[in-house]
């Protein structure tokens, strides 16, 4: 890709439901849609008849994408990808490109089953831990108890499971399939099998079951509405998360520098 086709780049491209707006950024096709422009587009999505692959990005995802060329090409074949942190959309800022802000699945969700709910959209949670992945279906059917979630299953099964998942799946009829696996592991699952699901939207969406189930805590709302997500998380699970926000944010940061400076070319 050339440094020209890097510039506010507002690349138009069609899609069902209006025309798409894309930025580039670090190689990969971001949406320029803020959280209700997302919910919109999800609902039109889910009335279709062809499968749409709906995913987030955020720098620790940017970081792999720059190592991991399958990952990378699975987030551009993505019919959306949207922003979920802020480290994104202020490193987009740097390039002079603008992204309305980040849309985060544990902020959104609730308010989106809502609506999910009045449109009769059948939901299925597939990801973490089973008992954590029913406590978040539990925990949102007390917040919307009109909301049809079909199915629920963990997401630590192996390789010759899939096609059984897949069964179970396709046999409860959701429109919609949330995958919280974890990134790049949901997006290459999605995209390997996206031919045998027959759903209409397969979306990734992380580690959202363990905060839908209150399992992992978020820290206070100032902090997170100011750009502190990370600090939280890494506060609450330091062990496993120190390399990727401490390494990651201080390699994002380097990247960004670097390219901006000797104005790199990302393709
Ligand atoms: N997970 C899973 N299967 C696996 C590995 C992880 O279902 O083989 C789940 C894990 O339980 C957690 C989520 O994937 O709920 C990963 O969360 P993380 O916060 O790492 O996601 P990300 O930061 O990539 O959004």
């Amino acid at each position: 890709m050339t440094d020209s086709n890097l510039e506010i780049a507002e690349v138009h491209s069609k899609a069902a439901g209006g025309q798409r707006s894309v930025i580039s950024f670090l190689g990969i096709s971001i949406d320029v849609l803020d959280t209700d422009g997302l919910l919109e587009r999800i609902i039109t999505f889910a009335y279709e008849d062809t499968t749409r692959l709906v995913m987030y990005v955020n720098t620790d995802c940017m970081l792999i994408s720059l190592d991991n060329d399958s990952y990378k090409q699975v987030l551009n074949t993505a019919d959306l990808v949207y922003a979920d942190g802020v480290g994104v959309v202020l490193g987009a800022k740097i390039w002079g490109k603008t992204l309305p802000g980040r849309s985060t699945g544990a902020d959104f969700m609730p308010g989106f089953c809502e609506i999910f709910s009045k449109y009769g959209l059948r939901l299925f949670f597939l990801g973490a831990q089973q008992e954590v992945v029913e406590e978040a279906a539990s925990q949102l059917r007390g917040k919307v108890p009109d909301l049809k979630i079909v199915g629920t299953h963990h997401g630590y099964f192996k390789e010759e499971e899939t096609s059984q998942i897949i069964r179970l799946i396709n046999e409860a009829k959701p429109h919609v399939l949330i995958v919280g696996m974890g990134a790049p592991c949901q997006e290459l699952w999605i995209s390997k099998n996206r031919e045998l699901l027959k759903v209409p939207v397969l979306w990734g969406v992380g580690g959202l079951f363990d905060f839908l189930s209150g399992r992992t805590k978020r820290g206070p709302q100032w902090l997170l509405d100011n750009g502190f997500e990370w600090l939280c998380r890494l506060f609450v699970e330091p062990k496993r998360l120190w390399k990727r926000y401490l390494i990651g944010n201080v390699k994002f940061i380097a990247y960004l520098l670097w390219f901006r400076f000797t104005k790199r070319e990302f393709d």
